[in-house]
């Protein structure tokens, strides 16, 4: 596989920015800490020490990066954090970030959350102008971008290079006596401010802020700039404003459901989708069962709506990690047993209705369907609380190519057939916004359900192949 480009289009990540707290890089430990499940392969902090920028990164979980003396070393009131996904097994720490540069204008730590459409051109320019690049990371080019932009001030060269750039982006930039957090004009990735007494803080979710103890202020606006320094917070909005094109894909598995995004609890809306999906698409059955743990909120739903009783028939273990050795062929093949097992006492001669989040390349749903089979449920019927999956994200969710995605190339039918469900049902394009009035205005991307692309992407190569045969894996 092609190193470069399995580098790319994963940069589903977390990130997080404080000023002005005597424990900067404790808080964004913490926050990271909140935010694994956004990634998984690095992480890394950069504090100013008010002269100079400190950093530490690492190749996996935030818990065994961060040891006592490495967060007592990267002292200063300020911090900037990130947690980088990749599911990618190869894992490279000169792809982990935050990166931190010396440019002309000082030192420089930038974390990125997103995937800028545009990064492979304007990249090939930079360097036809003499920019030698050290990662294979879009965020580089932003780095560059800054470096040859001509205003005088850090936060003028931010937005200079930022308006060069199309693409989903919440990044926030540290120097030695200021913060800067951005947010693309279409607000594709979240972002919100908090606060801790009088330091500022910005994560990408709000379980982040309930760790550090912050008080939730507010979203930064799609298409805000904020600048923290030593003179209080400034808000400035430089983009010409578009639609919003929120991703809808976060309220549908990738943030955690107690986190508030884009303004509203995720654990709420996966609820009503779950009932929203029963009104659509109930059937006659004994209980109800959660795909553990992103299908969880929307199988309660579920369950409320059809008035089948509830059962937790499939159960996880929680400390599945990627250093999990499979045994030789001689033992057996493990698969989807080693995260997930069945409950025959529950399920026995049971018509069981099984929700999950999304269905992607379909491999998932059929170990489960079988696992259920053979826990002895008399029917299985898959209930997906998305639409069908049918085209790649470009705008930093992992998704594998358009020919791995099962919907993009086969009917409900098919599909229903190659996982060996009695039956199979996902959540209309419609019903996917029944956590909003139906009047409200449609303000999300739903791209990979609809293949309709707020920013086009035709310059942009498709996702490389694969990594999504361990999702399972990946979801910690
Ligand atoms: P699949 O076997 O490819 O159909 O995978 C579907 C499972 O992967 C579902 O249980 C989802 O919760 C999960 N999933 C969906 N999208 C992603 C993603 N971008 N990264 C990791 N897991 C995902």
């Amino acid at each position: 596989m092609d190193s470069e480009a399995s580098d790319r289009f994963h940069e589903e990540c977390a990130v997080v920015g404080v000023f002005g707290h005597l424990e900067a890089a404790n808080l964004a430990y913490l926050a990271l800490y909140a935010l694994q499940h956004r990634g998984q392969e690095s992480s890394g902090i950069v504090s100013s020490r008010g002269d100079a920028l400190i950093s530490h990164r690492g190749l996996g979980l935030v818990a065994d990066i961060f040891r006592p003396e490495i967060i007592q070393r990267l002292v200063g009131t300020a911090a900037i954090g990130h947690n980088r996904y990749g599911t990618h097994g190869e894992t490279l720490l000169k792809n982990a970030q935050p990166l931190v540069v010396e440019y002309a204008g000082g030192a420089l730590g930038v974390a990125h959350n997103g995937n800028l459409v545009d990064a492979d051109s304007l990249r090939a320019e930079l360097e036809r102008s003499g920019s030698i690049f050290q990662s294979n990371s879009d965020t580089e080019v932003v780095i560059h971008l800054i470096a040859q932009a001509a205003g005088e001030q850090l936060v003028d060269k931010v937005i200079e290079a930022l308006s060069k750039v199309r693409g989903a982006y919440s990044m926030v930039f540290l120097s030695k006596d200021q913060l800067i957090a951005a947010r693309d004009p279409m607000g594709f990735r979240p972002l919100v401010l908090g606060r801790v007494k009088d330091a500022w803080v910005v994560v990408s979710e709000t379980c982040a802020l309930d760790l550090m103890n912050a008080e939730y202020v507010r979203e930064v606006e799609p298409g805000e700039v904020l600048v923290v320094s030593e003179d209080g917070l400034e808000s400035l909005h430089p983009f010409p404003p578009v639609p919003p094109r929120r991703c809808v894909f976060e309220y549908v598995y990738f943030a955690r459901p107690d986190s508030r995004v884009f303004d509203r609890t995720v654990y709420q809306v996966r609820r009503e989708l779950g009932r929203q999906l029963a009104r659509e698409s109930s059937v006659e059955a004994d209980l109800v069962t959660p795909v553990p743990d992103s299908g969880v909120p929307a199988a309660l739903g579920y369950a409320e709506q059809a008035g089948v009783p509830y059962q937790l028939g499939l159960i996880r273990n929680h400390y599945v990690g990627r250093t999990f050795i499979e045994p030789t062929d001689s033992i057996r093949h493990f698969g989807v047993r080693v995260k997930l097992n069945a409950m025959p006492e529950l399920m026995a001669g049971k018509r069981v209705v099984v929700v999950d989040d999304s269905l992607v390349r379909g491999t998932t749903s059929q170990k489960i369907v079988t696992m259920l089979r053979n826990a002895g449920a008399s029917e299985v019927h898959m209930r997906i609380c998305s639409p069908p999956t049918i085209s790649p994200c470009y705008y930093g969710i992992d998704t594998p190519t358009r020919e791995e995605l099962v919907a993009s190339s086969h009917s409900i039918e098919e599909t229903r057939q190659y996982i060996g469900a009695d039956s199979l049902a996902y959540l209309s394009e419609e019903g996917l916004y029944a956590f909003q009035p139906p009047e409200a205005e449609r303000t999300f991307c739903d791209a990979c359900f609809t293949a309709r692309y707020p920013i086009p992407v035709s310059d942009v190569p498709e996702p490389r192949q694969l990594h999504l045969f361990d999702a399972f894996q990946a979801k910690v």
